[in-house]
């Protein structure tokens, strides 16, 4: 396994249960704090727009969750509901709320006026259109991988300390020149994958994404402690903002893609990329200057330009996960049961990347629980 982050380690796991020996090969100990999956935390939900096969797949992703609860003895998951809001006549707000329709999903339908009326900590100022959904909420990203690290290693999976310089057919040499060799390799290297394969160049590319953390003032905070996750969608630059849960920040950030960077620069925001994302908030958030700013950081997505999740075989037994395209973490566990059930059954192996990309059912057996 190359990388510790949520995919290598819940590839990781789910090998493990199936009776995989597995080793995990990482640049830095786990949980590295500038890789993808290190933050407080990260959400789950339903709207995907017209991405139906996502949609479909955060079912499973909740079951795999379950799985990864039970084993860690806690979970690390806060529900919160989502509330998605649009300014304009944007197509993602219809096409998720005619996509979780179809699917049954409870939801509820709000104007400008409800929205304000419902959630007095937001404003209504511009939204034409709107809904909640109580399924949905965040997971406890940090704690995650840390636990998960830490059950890995007492249930006896090697951790190992290093860099790769080049992948092969069941093989990683790193920069050291040691040569690992396993009967199946799987890299899961985050932003850092396009440095790591040159031939991912324009499938999939490391994005700059900035992050602002806040605390909400105290006589605001019990508002604040039953807010819902929030998707805006204004036209000119929406952003999204995770509540605080269990003593977490609130925290905003922006949905566009920077595609700017590299994972190795460091995580440092300047004030005016604070103030960028800020300002897509203000907007939203009645009296956001009263909030305490609790620090801004750059985090990096890797982006594949359809969004579409990459787990395909880059040489026999030697298979790559990548193009997570800032939606992944909700989807780790899931995602390494698919692939640790592809390794053990060759027959499986060309339903995954299909599966994976959003585009196609799951083939019969891919996510088999163990
Ligand atoms: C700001 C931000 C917000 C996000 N919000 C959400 C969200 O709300 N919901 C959601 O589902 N997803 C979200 N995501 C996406 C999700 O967090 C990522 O898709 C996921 O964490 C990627 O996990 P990973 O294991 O592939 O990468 P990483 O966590 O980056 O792990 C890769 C690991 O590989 C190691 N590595 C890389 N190259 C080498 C090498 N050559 N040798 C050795 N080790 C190496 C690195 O050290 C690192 O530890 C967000 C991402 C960011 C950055």
């Amino acid at each position: 396994m190359l990388g510790a982050g949520i995919m290598g380690l819940s590839a990781a796991w789910a090998l493990h249960r199936r009776g995989w020996k597995v080793r995990v090969l990482d640049q830095a100990t786990p949980p590295n704090p500038v890789g993808a999956s290190v933050d407080h935390h990260r959400l789950i939900r339903h709207a995907y727009g017209a991405q139906h096969g996502y949609m479909r797949m955060v079912d499973d992703a909740y079951a795999a969750w379950a799985r990864i609860w039970a084993d860690l003895g806690e979970v690390l998951y806060e529900e919160t509901g989502v509330l998605a809001l649009d300014e304009g006549t944007g197509a993602w707000l219809p096409a998720s709320r005619a996509a979780m329709r179809d699917h049954g999903l409870a939801m509820e339908d709000l104007t400008a006026a409800t929205v304000a009326a419902r959630f007095p900590i937001f404003s209504g100022d511009g939204v034409a259109d709107a809904f909640f959904t109580p399924r949905g909420g965040v997971l406890l990203a940090e704690p995650i991988v840390a636990g998960l690290a830490g059950w890995l290693a007492r249930q006896g999976v090697e951790f190992l300390r290093g860099t790769a310089r080049d992948v092969a057919e069941r093989r990683l040499t790193l920069t050291d020149g040691t040569v690992l060799t396993a009967d199946a390799v799987v890299v899961a290297a985050g932003p850092w994958a396009p440095r790591l394969l040159p031939g991912l160049k324009g499938r999939v590319t490391a994005s700059r994404q900035i992050i602002v953390r806040l605390a909400a003032p105290p006589d605001l905070a019990t508002a604040w402690s039953r807010a819902p996750m929030l998707l805006d969608l204004a036209e000119e630059g929406g952003f999204y903002m995770v509540p605080p849960v269990r003593g977490t920040p609130i925290k905003v950030g922006d949905h566009s893609f920077s595609l700017a960077g590299d994972a190795e620069d460091d995580r440092d925001a300047t004030p005016a990329e604070a103030e960028t994302i800020l300002a897509l908030a203000r907007r939203r958030i009645p009296g956001l200057d009263r909030f305490t700013p609790l620090g801004a950081r750059a985090c990096y997505y890797d982006v594949e330009p359809a969004e579409e999740f990459l787990a395909e075989t880059l040489a026999p037994g030697t298979l790559l996960l990548s193009g997570f395209s800032g939606h992944g973490f909700k989807f780790g566990p899931l995602l390494g049961e698919a692939v640790a059930n592809a390794l053990g059954d060759p027959a499986l192996l060309p339903y995954l990347a299909g599966w994976a990309a959003g585009r196609e059912n799951p083939a019969p057996g891919l996510l088999r629980t163990a």
